[in-house]
């Protein structure tokens, strides 16, 4: 360990910008066996672990390092395994600039240890050597669950009330398990097979998918909570963010998800009508917003083969939401950033056609240090655009009127609320977690959420189990 001096931070190796932007797959590859060592060894085992502290599943990352450099992998992958439930995906997608990586403390001058490229080897590798079995639970309870939304927190969750015995039914939506792993992330920070082994893993562990079944629409709540002695709501945040300025009927002014999902569906291989409409080959793009949507949004539409492709974002770089990391990658493809802009106005007959923004000016950061912007005076550009895509956030549906459950009450953000400490609502034997908790978040998040609801609910369970008894 403590090789950080001499050996220096290396990342796996990732396709050339050139190659790239002809091709969905993803663009950084796995480490061998002695890549993953020597990068491990550069840990300086920390007795305060920064790096720890700042994942937010507190992956016990000093001790999987170790075991890595010293070649233990079985153990290591245990170790790591026994607090994120999806460490392959984690390790390809979760922002490590802001989160491990960035907190690591030999980050400046040295180049933080590449903990997420080692998290992905050792689950690759154990998915290789037959390591990752299928649930076996060795009881039954009795109890059965019913999960609405099979994206990450959702399947989190499912995995550890499995792994205790319960019946677990999830119920989605869509037509495939993984919400917006599979439909919104591209294949190209994530292919789709990846989802699809964890969910043929889930299914051999016993879980029950009930897929294209929409809570509220093809099963009310109230069914499906008289179904089951507990439920979780993982139903993420769907609902966009509107712009100020009006695009009034233009065609070709399109929120984002439609966009992302048309073209994960076709990369899947399924019959996409809407996909010529939405699809940027030979158009000049137009992304508005600089979150990771908006930055999946640009690369989907480079890699699409647009005429080019331009993003604007109201504040700076500095100020941006996403990570710096899909900036960096965004810009070697060819995309363009006009940051301090935002739009003013969409010109077009029926289509539109160009778009005018405002150059904006930043003011002082308020108490939350958060800065404001305002139009710098007289500064308007504009850009040639026949697809517009509006990347700008997503917000909560209202679920209390579109399942008719008055008392489910609400954050002031109009996301689910939850007694933090046992992730319950307001209704008894009702549980959220993931974005419909939080709002627009990171996949991390919504797996700690996962398992922290499925705590709550073994606890309910084993309070009413006991109350039933007495
Ligand atoms: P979701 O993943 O949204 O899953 C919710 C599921 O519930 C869906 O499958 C949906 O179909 C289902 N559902 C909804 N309503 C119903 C209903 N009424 N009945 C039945 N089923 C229902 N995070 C990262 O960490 N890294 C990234 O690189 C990253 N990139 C992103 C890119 C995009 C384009 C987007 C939109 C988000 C990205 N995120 C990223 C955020 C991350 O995907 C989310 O925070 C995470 O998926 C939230 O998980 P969840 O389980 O709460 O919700
Ligand atoms: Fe880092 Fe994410 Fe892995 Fe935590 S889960 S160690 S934040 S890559
Ligand atoms: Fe190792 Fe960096 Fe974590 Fe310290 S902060 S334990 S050096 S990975």
């Amino acid at each position: 360990m403590l090789d950080f001096v001499e050996k220096e931070q290396h990342y796996p190796s990732v396709q050339e910008p050139e190659a790239r932007k002809h091709n969905f797959q993803e663009i950084y590859s796995h480490f061998g066996e002695a890549a993953a060592a020597e990068q491990s060894a550069r840990c300086s085992q920390c007795g305060i672990p920064f790096c720890q502290i700042h994942c937010p599943l507190q992956n016990n990352i000093p001790d999987w390092l170790r075991l890595t450099a010293e070649g233990r992998i079985r153990e290591a992958y245990a170790a790591s395994a026994a607090t994120n439930t999806f460490p392959e995906i984690c390790g390809r997608i979760c922002p490590q600039d802001r989160l491990c990586e960035g907190n690591c403390v030999i980050e400046h001058g040295f180049g933080a240890v590449t903990i997420g490229a080692v998290e992905r080897y050792l689950t690759e590798t154990a998915f290789a050597e037959g390591w990752v079995q299928p649930i076996h639970a060795h009881r039954a309870t009795g109890h059965s669950i019913g999960i609405v939304g099979a994206g990450p927190a959702g399947l989190a969750a499912a995995d550890m009330l499995r792994r205790s015995g319960h019946d677990v039914h999830v119920y989605d939506r869509y037509d495939r398990s993984g919400g917006l792993l599979i439909y919104g992330i591209p294949s190209f920070k994530l292919e789709k097979h990846v989802v699809a082994r964890r969910h043929a893993l889930l299914e051999e562990g016993g879980i029950r998918f009930h897929l294209n079944c929409a809570v509220g629409e093809d099963i009310t709540f109230a069914e499906l909570r008289a179904r089951h002695h507990a439920v979780l709501i993982a139903t993420g945040v769907y609902k966009p963010r509107e712009m100020e300025a009006s695009a009034a009927e233009l065609e070709n002014v399109i929120p984002a998800l439609p966009y992302l999902i048309a073209s994960n569906r076709h990369g899947l291989g399924d019959a996409v009508p809407e996909f010529e409409r939405l699809n940027a080959r030979g158009r000049h793009v137009v992304v508005i917003g600089a979150g990771d949507t908006a930055m999946d949004c640009v690369r989907t539409a480079v890699r699409q083969q647009a005429a080019s492709v331009t993003c604007l974002y109201r504040r700076d770089r500095a100020n941006m939401p996403g990570s710096r990391r899909e900036v960096k990658n965004a810009e070697e493809e060819g995309v363009r950033f006009e940051w301090l802009a935002a739009p003013l106005a969409f010109a077009g007959q029926r289509k539109v056609e160009a778009v005018t923004a405002a150059r904006m000016r930043l003011l002082p950061a308020d108490g939350s240090g958060r800065q404001a912007v305002e139009p710098a005076e007289g500064e308007q550009f504009t850009v040639k655009a026949d697809l517009v895509i509006k990347a700008l956030g997503f917000d909560a549906e209202d679920l209390p009127s579109l399942w008719g459950q008055s008392g489910l009450a609400l954050s002031r953000r109009g996301t689910i609320a939850v007694n933090n400490a046992t992730m319950m609502t307001s209704l008894p034997g009702v549980f959220a977690a993931g974005d419909i908790v939080r709002g627009a978040s990171l996949v991390v998040w919504a797996i700690r959420d996962g398992r922290d609801a499925a705590s709550g609910m073994e606890r309910y369970l084993r309070a009413n189990a006991k109350k039933a008894a007495a």
